[in-house]
């Protein structure tokens, strides 16, 4: 039942680094099979998008480059580069079949800033209702780890994109089969999982172990990509690219890969809140922890430190416990700290909210599972 796919009208399709090129440059081959895939998925009226990697890899090809490319100057010229030449491909192999295609390239800023996010949602909307297939990269040139801006790797992109555009499904195509047991070059009892229903510490640790891919992520990353995309209520596949056909044949519901289950369907903000990045911590008390926890708002008393510069409605950590939206930014809470809340039109003027935020803006991070 769960490899029932039938329901499926948006879906993700991730492809890797090491999957469409190879030691010449890119393998237009793959793309090709890629392509016609998507094209089928479409022609049985899906909607599809693509995330792909391979940037870096071919700016690096382009400039003669015969190693993996550390240095993060050179990574994102590279990506400057590589990125209009994956596209050329792209476009090439979708013109065959009479299909428009797009780019778009990301940062995690976009995600994180609500009033962007909603746009990119409703531009991608609109390209969807055009029948154009939207093609996502990380912006490489532009982001970088150190300023915060970076998704890390295409997986986790991947997985946002799918919880945050409401797809049903992931597929994460990389160049190993899925999730093992133990690592299949070394460990002849290693097996295959076909199924999960919880991504907890035990089946975390698999990754660790398991025969990981070339790319950017190795399984660990695409574990983490499929947990958020569980938070979405989205299932993910992860499976090899090499296998011919399959994302046709994940799409029959044929058992191939590794299939995680999503978990119940967090509502869209819950989800914005729960993959935004923190700009700040709001430190409370155990009493205020105990009233957060018991679906009550926040309220000034409760609160005993404020780190990091935010602004209203931004997203923060609570403690190490939650992640919510306050009403107030930084300097205000700071204003606001330890007094009662009918203090709060004495200190900031009157019209304010009574709260810090109300039990909708939190999301709790800590629960086990
Ligand atoms: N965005 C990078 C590129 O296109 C790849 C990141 C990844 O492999 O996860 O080269």
């Amino acid at each position: 039942m769960s490899r029932d796919f039938s329901h499926v009208k948006r879906v993700v399709i991730k492809v890797g680094t090491n999957l469409l090129t190879n030691s010449k440059g890119i393998d237009t081959n793959r793309i090709d099979q890629v392509v016609d895939s998507i094209v089928a998925l479409r022609e049985k009226n899906l909607q599809v998008l693509l995330v792909t990697s391979g940037a870096i890899g071919l700016g690096a090809k382009e400039l003669g480059h015969a190693n993996a490319v550390k240095q993060i100057a050179l990574r994102q010229a590279c990506a400057s580069i590589g990125q209009p030449i994956l596209m050329y491909h792209y476009r090439s192999a979708f013109k065959r079949h009479n299909v428009v295609c797009s780019q778009i390239l990301l940062t995690r800023s976009e995600m994180n800033d609500r009033r962007t996010f909603v746009n990119l949602k409703n531009s991608v909307s609109t390209l969807l209702d055009l029948g154009v297939v939207p093609i996502f990269n990380e912006n490489d040139t532009v982001s970088t780890a150190e300023i915060g801006t970076a998704f890390g790797d295409n997986d986790r992109m991947s997985a946002l994109v799918a919880s945050k555009i409401d797809a049903e499904l992931l597929i994460i195509l990389t160049d190993i089969e899925g999730l093992y047991t133990g690592d299949p070059k070394k460990d002849k009892h290693a097996t295959l999982i076909s199924e999960l229903d919880k991504l907890d510490d035990s089946v975390m640790a698999f990754a660790g172990k398991a025969g990981s891919t070339f790319s950017t992520g190795g399984m660990k990353t695409k574990l983490l990509a499929a947990k958020i995309a569980r938070q979405g209520g989205c299932t993910s596949v992860i499976a090899s690219g090499f296998e011919p056909d399959v994302i046709i044949r994940i799409l029959a519901g044929e058992p191939v890969g590794t299939c995680i289950l999503p978990e119940k369907r967090l509502s869209q903000r819950a989800r914005w809140i729960l993959n935004s990045t923190p700009m700040g911590t709001i430190r409370v008390d155990t009493g205020a922890e105990k009233a957060l926890r018991s679906h009550k708002s926040l309220l000034p008393s409760g609160i005993i430190a404020v780190e990091g510069a935010f602004n209203a409605g931004d997203v923060v950590m609570i403690n190490d416990f939650a992640k919510a939206v306050p009403y107030y930014n930084s300097t205000q809470i700071i204003e606001l700290e330890g007094c009662q809340s009918n203090e709060i039109p004495v200190r900031l003027g009157k019209g304010k909210a009574d709260v810090i935020f109300r039990p909708e803006d939190i999301v709790f991070i800590d629960h086990a599972e």
